[in-house]
């Protein structure tokens, strides 16, 4: 299996998070992708049961890097975390040669409603939350695997999670980043990575524009590695978060061009 290190040190566009699925338009998505220039489609899995069809994807197609997680916003009240981690512990075991990286995890606090019986499951969602981030966190250091990690309205308590669980050999990327500057920074000085998609073209994502815009500053030059080096990835979380200046239908890997060519012209070149 192809390494994330060694990916970041290559000067060539990948997306380094997208959720693929099997259907007829699968092998067009990825043509036309490669058309695009795209290297690598990192696929990310949500939970234990669709970790099998990525792996098998990522079998059929080398262009399809697996990585396999629970998504936070799978670990509702209720949850039986421990058989939960169990399964999933099996799974990481078994394909921890095939596998690219442990994702998509992470911690989501984000409720759409402030009624009183949804805040009570927030409340209790919470701790399943944190043990399952934490036990998958766990297998990425027993493993030697990076992490792909979704944090939404969650950075404290995710950041203190991967300071005393992550050790600094292996890659964390926060994906789909839309913290403030001073997490950003907090971040890359950690040596984490920032995943950057379709939400930096968005008319709301005016904060994150100017967040990167001040972090990047100056670039020596503009092509892929230069954002590498500064911590800095692409992706579109496909089939969501179509970026605005896409002129496919839906969002597909492809558009990780036009999230690196929109996040170019930011800069002003
Ligand atoms: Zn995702």
């Amino acid at each position: 299996m192809k390494k994330l290190k060694s990916i970041l040190a290559e000067n060539f566009l990948f997306d380094s998070h997208a959720h693929l699925s099997d259907g007829e338009e699968l092998p067009d998505i990825i043509n036309s992708a490669k058309k695009a220039g795209v290297k690598y489609i990192c696929d990310m899995s949500i939970d234990w049961k669709d970790g099998e069809t990525v792996l098998a994807r990522a079998n059929k197609y080398p262009i399809i890097l697996p990585s396999i997680g629970i998504h936070p916003q799978k670990c509702i009240s209720g949850t039986d975390i421990y058989s939960i981690l169990n399964v999933f512990g099996e799974l990481v075991k078994k394909n921890k040669d095939n596998l690219l990286m442990i994702g998509e995890i992470g911690l989501d606090y984000y409720m759409p409603t402030g009624k009183n019986l949804v805040n009570q499951s927030a409340s209790l969602n919470k701790s399943g939350q944190k043990d399952i981030f934490e036990g998958a966190l766990g297998l990425s250091v027993e493993f030697s695997l990076p992490v792909s990690v979704h944090i939404r309205e969650a950075f404290t308590d995710a950041f203190s999670i991967l300071k005393s669980i992550k050790n600094d050999d292996e890659i964390v990327i926060l994906h789909s980043f839309t913290g403030s500057y001073e997490q950003l920074k907090k971040a890359v000085d950690n040596s984490w990575y920032i995943g950057v998609n379709g939400i930096i073209t968005y008319k709301s994502a005016q904060n994150l524009r100017e967040n990167l815009q001040k972090y990047l500053g100056k670039m020596s030059g503009l092509e892929p590695l230069d954002f590498y080096n500064k911590h800095i990835v692409f992706e579109t979380d496909a089939p969501l978060l179509r970026p605005s200046n896409a002129v496919t239908k839906g969002n597909e890997p492809q558009n990780v061009v036009k999230v690196y060519e929109y996040v170019c012209g930011l800069l002003g070149i």
